[in-house]
């Protein structure tokens, strides 16, 4: 795995520490959680004895909104998204993990890494690369079990697994700029011949940027080839 860290330092792009992200999110929910709680329909629930099937989720709006998805990614950050229903959020809604939350980021062993939903195999770690930008990256795939849409919103390329529909993440144009020569693309890849889109920057390779929990990690020669499915 080629570290890409430092060429993003030599380039001057901004590097921030993982730990950034859990300041931000703690304070967001220290300061908008003093709001929520001073909310009078929040008091007067809170007075009635706060019954779970009365709970004045709409009058939260903004604030309660704020605190919940700050909460999400905190818990996250703590090893929460490799638990079930984080990885269900991700994979059936479409949700973002935060960045470098997931351990699959600096993993660096040998090995083979699937679907978390069905176990089908996407990508491998001789096409790992260390992009920086906190989520695993891959500048290939294993053998092109992935689908792409072009989204309506901001218009990114998402990702998903052609077996099962997983959402997975994103592929950008800002992969890796030199092609290793003794391993080829897959042809319906970003820059292969049956690609169904072409990439804005064809001189680079394309950055499949991954969520951690749509993965599951197999370190290579441990057996089965197919991962144990528990989430
Ligand atoms: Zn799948």
């Amino acid at each position: 795995m080629k570290s890409y860290n430092q060429d993003r330092q030599k380039e001057g792009k901004p590097m921030f520490p993982p730990i950034t992200y859990n300041v931000l999110y703690t304070a967001i929910v220290v300061l908008t959680a003093k709001d929520v709680a001073s909310n009078d329909v929040v008091k007067d629930w809170v007075s009635s004895g706060a019954p779970l099937n009365a709970a004045p989720i709409q009058a939260l709006g903004g604030p309660g909104l704020l605190v919940a998805y700050a909460l999400f990614q905190l818990l996250f950050s703590f090893g929460a998204g490799q638990s079930a229903p984080f990885r269900l959020a991700v994979t059936k809604l479409g949700v973002t993990e935060p960045p470098f939350s997931s351990p699959l980021n600096d993993e660096t062993r040998d090995g083979a890494y699937f679907c978390s939903s069905c176990g089908a195999k996407l990508f491998d770690s001789a096409a790992k690369y260390d992009s920086g930008s906190g989520w695993p990256s891959f500048w290939r795939t294993a053998g092109g079990g992935v689908e792409y849409r072009r989204e309506a919103l901001g218009g990114r390329m998402e990702i998903k697994c052609s077996n099962c529909g997983s959402h997975l993440g994103h592929v950008f144009s800002d992969g890796p700029a030199v092609a290793p020569v003794d391993d080829p693309v897959p042809a319906t890849d970003p820059g292969g011949p049956e690609a169904a889109f072409v990439l804005n920057d064809p001189t680079v390779r394309p950055r499949f940027c991954v969520n951690g929990a749509a993965l599951k990690f197999e370190e290579a020669e441990s057996g089965s080839g197919r991962p144990e499915l528990n989430g």
